[in-house]
């Protein structure tokens, strides 16, 4: 496989830069070794940027793009209702078929409201289980990441030896300008650890705590056995909400999500991301009982662009897709096969590697020779090495994100799997 350039995309970022701050538009495209890209088109696994490369992708637009970039009938269900209507500012049968399909998938789903992005829809969760509950404090954990506002953007990604004692944790904001006051109702806690929340949990005056039941944005990290149960059961004795974050691995890791996989039911779950294969959807589902307290009004839920027609259809036929006996069964395989070839690949060159996650949705964790309950198990990471790593793998026309994850579609098959895997030892050899 030759080496790739990137030479008209480091330019074309360097010129936007007059207008485009940075020549980007989020703090996830900064930073990317050796350039930010800029893209022509996506097809299947594949996108293709202004220098003429064809990449395999695994960034998948940070996790939407389930079915690849350009799967047919998600295209021609958002053209056709392109040709009917934008957007109404009332309701479509669109949006009730979506949240039909929804509650049909997801467990905790007997009600849906639709939302912007996954930042709104976790703020409308939190502001949900404070009304509900008539609390304000909400506990979360290191490492989880639930949206960039300054009331959830806490111990997000802070250096672990940033963050004090694990049982008397120091919450650290994540961004300059953040609002302080905004994370005073906010409690940041070390994940995976029962005993301390539950204790915590029984001074009965917790509104929600809210999680990545499996943590995905830091290290690819499953729960304990039996914490999420004990999390459950003792949110239930003392009334506070259990919020699972399923940006991620909603309609991801299964049609109902980490909850199903895992066997254990929040009250209400955030969606976004794979439920629209690129559009731009987010959801709120939970108990009917808690949920119906936004029917009377009191609660305020606005968004312009909720449920926008084109992004439902869109929603329904990635769903369709997604809910269909084996949807998921090509990314376990192809998935596992990546999982360990990558594993293998860092081994035999001497290189100590953590894989984890599901293999829809794997985080590779360069540097650990122990496998990490939480954040704090990630300290040891190998950021920089790691980076190197996925530089070299974009000069072999692979694209995986600089902070370990990778997202499979249903388009990586296994020519595309062992191509990257060719790819992946080429470029362990280089950094080795
Ligand atoms: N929650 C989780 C678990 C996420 O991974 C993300 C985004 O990556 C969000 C919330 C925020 O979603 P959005 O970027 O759509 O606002």
């Amino acid at each position: 496989m030759e080496n790739r350039t990137f030479t008209r995309s480091a330019e074309r970022v360097r010129a936007a830069s007059s207008t485009v701050v940075g020549g980007v538009n989020s703090n996830f495209r900064m930073g990317v070794a050796p350039t930010p890209l800029v893209f022509e088109r996506g097809e299947g696994a594949y996108l293709l940027d202004i220098d003429g490369n064809r990449l395999i992708d695994y960034y998948l637009g940070l996790g939407p793009m389930i079915l690849g970039h350009s799967p047919r009938d998600v295209i021609d269900a958002a053209k056709q209702q392109l040709d009917v209507g934008l957007l109404y500012g009332g309701q479509s049968e669109l949006e009730y078929r979506a949240a039909a399909l929804i509650a049909e998938m997801v467990p905790c789903a007997e009600r849906v409201r639709f939302a912007g992005s996954g930042t709104e829809a976790v703020q409308l969760a939190l502001r949900l289980a404070r009304a509900v509950t008539g609390r304000s404090a909400v506990i979360k954990f290191e490492g989880h990441y639930h949206g960039w506002v300054d009331s959830v953007l806490w111990s997000t990604s802070t250096p672990p030896e940033q963050l004090g004692p694990e049982d008397d944790p120091v919450k650290q904001p994540g961004s300059a300008g953040q609002d302080l006051p905004a994370g005073q109702n906010v409690e940041t806690m070390s994940w995976n650890r029962a005993e301390t929340l539950l204790e915590r949990l029984r001074k009965g005056d917790i509104a929600a705590v809210i999680m990545e039941a499996t943590m995905c944005n830091s290290g690819g990290i499953f729960a304990r056995p039996g914490y999420l149960e004990a999390v459950r059961e003792e949110c239930t004795r003392h009334g506070t909400v259990l919020i699972f974050d399923e940006v991620i691995t909603g309609f991801r890791v299964g049609p109902g999500g980490a909850q199903k996989r895992l066997g254990v039911t929040p009250d209400l779950a955030i969606f976004a991301k794979a439920i629209a294969n690129g559009f731009t959807v987010a959801a709120v589902a939970g108990r009917g009982e808690v949920m119906d307290r936004l029917a009377d009004g009191s609660i305020m839920h606005g968004g312009t662009y909720n449920a926008q027609p084109v992004a439902m259809a869109a929603a329904i036929a990635t769903m369709d897709r997604l809910a269909r006996p084996g949807a998921h069964d090509g990314m376990e395989r192809q998935g596992t096969r990546l999982m360990q070839g990558i594993e293998s690949a860092f081994t035999e060159a001497g290189i100590p590697v953590m894989v984890g996650g599901y293999p829809q949705i794997f985080t590779v964790n360069l540097g650990l020779t122990e496998k990490p309950c939480n954040y704090r198990g990630l300290a040891k990471v190998n950021k920089a090495g790691y980076r190197k790593f996925t530089a070299a793998l974009l000069g072999h026309g692979v694209r995986a994100l600089e902070r370990g994850a990778w997202f499979l579609s249903t388009e990586h098959d296994d020519a595309i799997v062992d191509q990257t895997l060719s790819a992946v030892r080429a470029a362990v050899s280089e950094v080795a």
